[in-house]
Formats: C-alpha cells, sequence, structure tokens
C-alpha cells in the first residue's frame, strides 16, 4: 500500500501572520438564518436597493446572447472603452469637471476595486507604502500580505490628512488617501493630496464613495501622471454582487498594472452586468440623490453623535454621549444586534474605538434604526 503524505503545517511566513479579514459583523451575519429577512445590515456600506427588474432582464438578455464555454476577452478591451465612454459623460454630468479624453487605455477593470488595491501595491519601487489612518484596511492588508512595511501617518483631529508630503522619502512605494475617508465619512483637503502629488511619487486615492458626496480629482489625471483613482460599482451603481471596480490613471500605470492582472480575470456576467448598467444610469442618479437626502435626514435625527458624511455611512461617535455614559461600541453593537440590526463596530482601531459606522438605508431601515438608538439611551440611562 503507498504511503500516505504528512500533513503540511507549514506555510508561507507572511500568510500564516497575516489576520484573516473577518470582522465581527460578518460572522454574526454568517450566523444568522437565510429566512431571517427583517435583519437589517447597516454594516457595509452597501446601497439598499437591488437593480430594478426591467434592467434585470436586458442583462439577462445579454447572458442569453453570449457563449459561456468560451473565455471572455483576454484584456477586456470593450468594456474598459465602454467604462472611459461612460466616465467621460458621467464626471460632467455630476459637476466635478472633467476632461473628455479618457480612453481604455486610462481604464483597469478589477474584481472589485480591491483586488486593483492588491495589484498596485505590487508595481511601484519602494518597499514602504504610507497609509492615513484611520482608514480602510485593505491598504494595510494587502501590503503587510506583500511584505512591505506600512508607514502610519495619522489623519489629524478632523480626520484629514495634513503635510504628508514632508513623510516622502525615498523608500516610499505609493501613498493610500481615500476620500471620502472609510469609516470617517470626510472629504481629504485637496490642496494637501496635490502637495502629494507634487513630490511625484504614487499617489492612489480611493474615491469609492465619491459618488456620494460629487467630487473627484479626475481632471488631474493628464496633470499628474502619478495619480491613481479608484472608484468601485458597488456602492452607488448597487452592483456589490457582481465585483466591478475600476481603475483610472495614465497609461503607463494601466499598462504596468495590466502585466500582473491574470489573464480573462473579468468575467462575462460581471461585464454584461456592468454593461447593462452603464447603458441604463438613470437610476443610479435618483439613487444617489435619496441617499444623500436620508444621510442628511439621519445626520440631523442623530445629532450630536453622527460626524459630518459626505458618503453612504455615518459614523457615530458614542465616546460623546453623556447620557450614555459607560455604552462601549461593542455594548452598542450587541445591543442592536439583539434589535435585528447589524453596524460596524471598530475593535481596537486607534480613534475609532468607540465609534460605530452605519450605512445609510431605505427611509424605513433608518427609522427602525433611529427608533432602536432612541431606545438603547432610555434603556441605559434607566439602568
Ligand atoms: N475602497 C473603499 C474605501 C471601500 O470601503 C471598499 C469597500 N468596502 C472598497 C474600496 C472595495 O470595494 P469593492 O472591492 O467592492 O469594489
Amino acid at each position: 500500500m503507498r504511503k500516505r503524505a504528512k500533513k503540511i503545517d507549514k506555510f508561507n511566513d507572511i500568510v500564516m501572520n497575516s489576520p484573516k479579514y473577518a470582522p465581527q459583523s460578518l460572522q454574526d451575519l454568517a450566523k444568522l438564518s437565510e429566512c431571517e429577512k427583517s435583519i437589517i445590515n447597516l454594516s457595509r456600506n452597501e446601497n439598499p436597493f437591488d437593480i430594478p427588474e426591467n434592467i434585470k432582464e436586458i442583462f439577462f438578455e445579454k447572458v442569453r446572447q453570449v457563449s459561456l464555454n468560451r473565455y471572455p476577452e483576454l484584456t477586456s478591451e470593450n468594456i474598459r472603452q465602454k467604462i472611459a465612454d461612460f466616465f467621460n459623460s458621467y464626471f460632467d454630468l455630476t459637476n466635478v469637471g472633467l476632461t473628455r479624453d479618457l480612453t481604455k487605455e486610462n481604464i483597469a477593470v478589477g474584481n472589485g476595486s480591491d483586488e486593483l488595491i492588491s495589484y498596485l501595491i505590487r508595481i511601484f519601487p519602494g518597499n514602504e507604502v504610507i497609509i492615513c489612518t484611520p482608514t480602510f484596511e485593505m491598504y494595510e492588508f494587502y501590503s503587510s500580505l506583500n511584505g512591505l512595511k506600512i508607514k502610519n501617518c495619522p489623519l489629524n483631529q478632523e480626520f484629514e490628512i495634513e503635510d504628508i508630503h514632508k513623510e516622502i522619502t525615498e523608500k516610499t512605494g505609493l501613498v493610500f488617501i481615500c476620500s471620502p475617508n472609510n469609516p470617517t465619512g470626510n472629504l481629504q483637503p485637496e490642496e494637501e493630496i496635490l502637495k502629494i502629488l507634487e513630490t511625484g511619487v504614487p499617489v492612489v486615492l480611493d474615491e469609492a464613495y465619491a459618488d456620494f458626496s460629487k467630487t473627484s480629482m479626475i481632471k488631474y489625471i493628464s496633470q499628474y501622471p502619478n495619480l491613481v483613482i479608484l472608484r468601485t460599482f458597488s456602492k452607488a451603481f448597487g452592483l456589490a454582487g457582481i465585483r466591478a471596480g475600476v481603475l483610472i490613471a495614465n497609461q503607463e500605470i494601466v499598462s504596468q498594472l495590466m502585466r500582473i492582472e491574470s489573464p480573462y480575470s473579468f468575467n462575462i456576467l460581471t461585464e454584461k452586468m456592468l454593461e447593462t448598467m452603464l447603458e441604463n444610469y438613470n437610476t443610479v442618479l435618483d439613487n444617489i440623490e435619496y441617499i444623500i437626502e436620508e444621510r442628511t435626514f439621519l445626520s440631523s435625527q442623530l445629532k450630536g453623535y453622527a460626524l459630518k458624511s459626505n458618503a453612504n455611512f455615518i459614523l457615530l461617535d458614542l465616546g460623546s454621549l453623556t447620557d450614555m455614559k459607560g455604552i462601549t461600541s461593542n455594548m452598542a453593537y450587541k445591543y442592536f444586534l439583539q434589535n435585528g440590526i447589524i453596524v460596524r463596530r471598530y475593535d481596537n482601531v486607534p480613534r475609532v474605538e468607540n465609534k460605530i459606522r452605519i450605512t445609510v438605508g431605505t427611509r424605513e431601515e433608518n427609522r427602525r434604526f433611529l427608533a432602536c438608538f432612541r431606545k438603547m439611551k432610555d434603556d441605559v440611562t434607566a439602568i
């Protein structure tokens, strides 16, 4: 009889020592039964609206016409050009001012912008990455996984970047800036970003939530060949499930990035759904307006607790509560969970550990959240 091989218990050190990406809210969500439809998930900054049925039908029709036994295009030329054409008018339409000259050479697509982040950290020289915390955790996650050193430059009192250009050294491979910033929700000052760009270092400006602030630094793409803008279709476009992220940059950066991208990585279904959405984006514009209105409503109802937000989420500062003294974000998180609402909390994340982040939902969901928030306050003050 053949001998059985021993179980492998040694793996790459970096991989073995990397923390798993598994926020508590996702673990709790997985535990909840599928049929618990009344659960409101306000932890992932998703769009509360699914794609309308008539748009899904157009997608189904497109899928009927493609051969799924065939690979997609090798380098997604078609959809990249469609995205470039779309952005040329979309940015104009949303008043951020643009240059109408994006072409497919300026566009790379990924399986969510997460995947593009994982590529970006590998294409520049320099073994150090500047991350301005608190911010989106995936910058650190992928950088560490690839053995890069993290240089942490904390955001100032207002959660804004300040004098980051002075931190650039020859070791700096790239700088990540998130605007509006996740989880704080504020925009980063353009002046400060320009000062970093002027140093010539690659700057990845993550505009995942910029549809809700109607801002972009897209107009600087031609002036600064070191500027990389990330956008995603997971938030305002309501397509988190299809995993589509976009990078907009100088064509040299795009072509280098495509050297390391897996061939055929953008699958046909994602491509067809995205194509459908770009041809039918009016609902997106309506949803953005709805979410901005709801953000204003929630912020006014949560006055004193809510940080000013330019995104589709709001960070609530529980530490500022005097009538809830002693309530930790952990306790608040559990309270909401028991009431069928999942929020995002930040254990051990400096400066946001006493805060929770909520996604702006539908009016009904927001009302349920507000009622629960008030009940929590009453329950605690009654103790
Ligand atoms: N950037 C930021 C700031 C985010 O918050 C997210 C999603 N949570 C992403 C990028 C990733 O988006 P996706 O991979 O869905 O495109």
